[in-house]
Parts: C-alpha cells; structure tokens; sequence
C-alpha cells in the first residue's frame, strides 16, 4: 500500500484567482458589450527587452556548434551569472556575498517552497498576514502546521504576524519563540516597505534566538525611495541570520521565461537537536545537487544580459513604465477618496475598502458598477480583509481609464 503525505489533506483550496475567474467570464458573458479592464493580476505584461533577446539568440547557436555546446551545467548556476549578481546586485551596494554564496534557480516560488527540505519539522514558523500564500502552504506540506480552523481562518501552530494599517503594514515581534521568518519586501500584496531600522529589530530577535530570516525581495527592483533597504544584507548581522530570495520575475519579465536565485551566506547556521551547528549553504548545496539541474544556459545568458549598460537601461524603462502607472492608481485613488497605501517602491497599490463592505463585496461592485478588476484582500489571508490590490502591470492606457472611471464612480 503506498500510504500518502497527509498534510496534503490539510492544505484549504485556493479559490482566490478562480473565483475571480469565473466571476469576470460570467460578468463578460452577461455584459459583451462592456470593457472590462483587469488590474487584478500579479503578471507582468511587457515583453522582454532586446538585450536579453540578443543574449539568447547566440546563446542558442553556439549550443549548435560543438565548442559552444553545453550539456548539464553546475546545479548551482554558471559563475558567469553568479559572478554579475554579486558584482551588480551587492558589490555596488556595498554588500560583500561571494560567488558561492549564489544559487541560481528557476524562480523565488520554487526557492521560497523548497527552502524548507532543509529546516526540521518542529521548528515554529512565523508568517505576516495577509501573505504571498507559498510560504505558508509549503509548510502545511511539510508538516509545520497544525490543521486548519476555519473559524479563524489560520493553520494552527503557524504564528501570524498581522500587517495591517493598525500597525502601520509593519510586523511585530512575535511574543513568542519563532524559529523561521517569512519576510517579504517590497510587500505582496500591500505593496509597503521596512526602513533600516525595522529590519534591523528583526535581524537582533533573529540572533537573540537563532532563528533564521527567510527574506523575499521578490520585487526589489521597484524600490523608489532612497532610505529603503533593498537587500537584507543592508543590516549589520544579517549575514549570520537571513537568506535572501530574489527573482528575474518583475525585475525583467522573466515569468514565462523562469530564473531568479538565492542568497545563502555561508556564515547562516542552523542547529542539530544536540545543538551543533550547521551551514545552510552546505545543506542547501547537497539538496540542489541532488534534486536539481540547474536553469537552461540559454536562459543563465538571458538573465546575465540583464546586468550589462543597454540591459539595465532597458529593464529600468519597463520598471519606470510599471512605477508610472503605479502613481496613476495611488493619486486617482486618492482623489477619489480612497484611503491608499503601497505603490510607492512596489507595483501593488493597497486600499481600503469603504467601511461597512467586505473585500468581495468591494470586488463585485467594482466590476460590475465600473468593470474593473482587482484582488480582494481577504484572498491573502484573514488580515487582508477590509483591503483591495490593484497592480501596475497592466497597460498605461488600460490603467489611466480605470482610474478614470473609479474617479467618476458614485459607488453605491
Ligand atoms: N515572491 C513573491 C512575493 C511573489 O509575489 C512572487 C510572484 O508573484 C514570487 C515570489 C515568485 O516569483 P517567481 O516568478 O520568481 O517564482
């Protein structure tokens, strides 16, 4: 008999993205004639720059000639791509990581879900909510949760940390003992940030603990403001406590072409039951010999061509084109009466639903009274309710009429 990993049997469907699916297929059907505008996904729309096409195009001939022809690379990524990650993406920052140090992959969703492979069981994890929904489900997988109460809508066992405007989208310390945290900034889904400072409060509970920081910068590149950290390592300590995840994703519109990597400083331990210590790079090294093959050649290249003067200059135009109508949200938002937060170093604009209605509620109008679609914070987790994303990624056409028309809305 094969007996089944059971945790599976406690992991909720998410019905977030096909229940607005559905919703907007019946209101189109219903309504052929009116435009609907979607502003509700988390895909970018921009194609991928001439730089990285250029990269990939020789990359793929000389994969046809017997001196350029590549069979399996090093799991952990070409040095050529490593190499430019540290130089680019650290060294100019002032961050020392080392080649080494740099696991390339084929995206943050799978690093932030495999990471776990490496952590025991028993450790207690801690979560802010509403949350980019991998890191929470990975760990109902693998056994770190208890089941799920649907009252509360939470995993038992797993320790929310709400980030809410109550707290100004700013984690508390947990009371606690937590010994994995899950941090994301630029926030998905409410599109706010942590200073220096709040980061650094973490960086000290982290190794007063010996816990470990699991930190997603998923959408670093969206950074406007100068005092925001883009990498953790920006604090003192964190080299000894955090791992960073960074993906190619929004950075470059790498989502259908998949690459992003992490950072795990040879100087982060985790502990034995008889509390020795033990790197995670090493473990991390052996998991992703063992189960991985690396990312295609032809896309390393792609993503290499991201760092070079022309690649740079034509990724910041895409991220400026995305910022542009992250702006357009936040202000028309704004003088529509809209309470707003986010959309400042990040594509996501947050806002408050008007009091008395539900985030689905709020979705429902907004189709069918404007027919514009967004994403109804509850779907992030139960401290999203009362809020509502919208994202940048759409077209600057497509997002100033939305605007538009939310400006021009007696909402009922
Ligand atoms: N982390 C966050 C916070 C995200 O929002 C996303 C994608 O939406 C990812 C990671 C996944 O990125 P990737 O496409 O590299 O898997």
């Amino acid at each position: 008999m094969s007996y089944i990993n059971e945790n599976f049997l406690k992991l909720q469907d998410s019905y977030l993205f096909s229940t607005i699916a559905k919703k907007v297929q019946k209101f189109t059907e219903e309504n052929p004639d009116k435009k609907v505008i979607k502003l509700g996904i988390g895909d970018v729309t921009r194609p991928i720059i001439p730089e990285c096409i250029k990269a990939m195009h020789k990359a793929v001939d000389e994969m046809g000639t017997q001196e350029g022809f590549r069979g399996y690379g090093p799991e952990q990524g070409y040095d050529f791509l490593r190499k430019a990650i540290v130089e680019n993406d650290y060294k100019k920052r002032g961050i020392n990581v080392e080649v080494d140090e740099i696991f390339i992959s084929d995206g943050a969703k799978c690093d932030c879900g495999n990471i776990v492979d490496i952590f025991a069981k028993n450790n207690r994890v801690a979560i802010t909510d509403p949350v980019y929904p991998v890191y929470i489900d990975t760990n109902v997988m693998s056994g770190r949760s208890g089941k799920f109460n649907k009252e509360k809508e939470i995993y038992e066992n797993i320790v929310y940390l709400p980030v809410t405007s109550e707290n100004n989208f700013k984690p508390e310390l947990p009371r606690e003992d937590v010994d994995l945290i899950y941090l994301c900034f630029p926030n998905n889904p409410t599109g706010t940030v942590l200073n220096k400072t709040d980061l650094k409060k973490w960086v000290n509970y982290a190794k007063e603990h010996r816990a470990v920081i699991l930190y997603d910068s998923a959408y670093e590149s969206f950074i406007g403001e100068k005092d925001v950290p883009h990498s953790i390592y920006e604090i003192d300590g964190a080299k000894d406590v955090a791992i960073e995840f960074r993906s190619f994703s929004k950075t470059a519109g790498f989502t259908g072409l998949r690459c992003g990597y992490v950072v795990i400083p040879k100087s982060v331990n985790g502990y034995t039951e008889k509390e020795e210590k033990v790197s995670l790079n090493k473990l991390w090294n052996r998991r992703t010999c063992t189960k991985f093959n690396g990312v295609s050649y032809v896309t390393q290249r792609a993503a290499e061509a991201i760092y070079t003067q022309e690649g740079q200059k034509q990724i910041k135009e895409n991220i400026r084109y995305y910022m542009e109508n992250a702006k357009i949200i936040k202000q028309g938002l704004e003088e529509a009466g809209f309470t707003v937060y986010g959309g400042i170093n990040s594509p996501y604009v947050w806002l408050k639903v008007p009091d008395g209605i539900s985030s689905w509620e709020f979705f429902d109008k907004l189709l069918q009274e404007v027919n514009v679609v967004g994403t109804p914070g509850s779907g992030f987790g139960p401290h999203g309710e009362g809020y509502f994303r919208l994202t940048a990624f759409g077209t600057y056409e497509n997002t100033k009429e939305a605007i538009e028309r939310i400006k021009n809305w007696n909402i009922r």
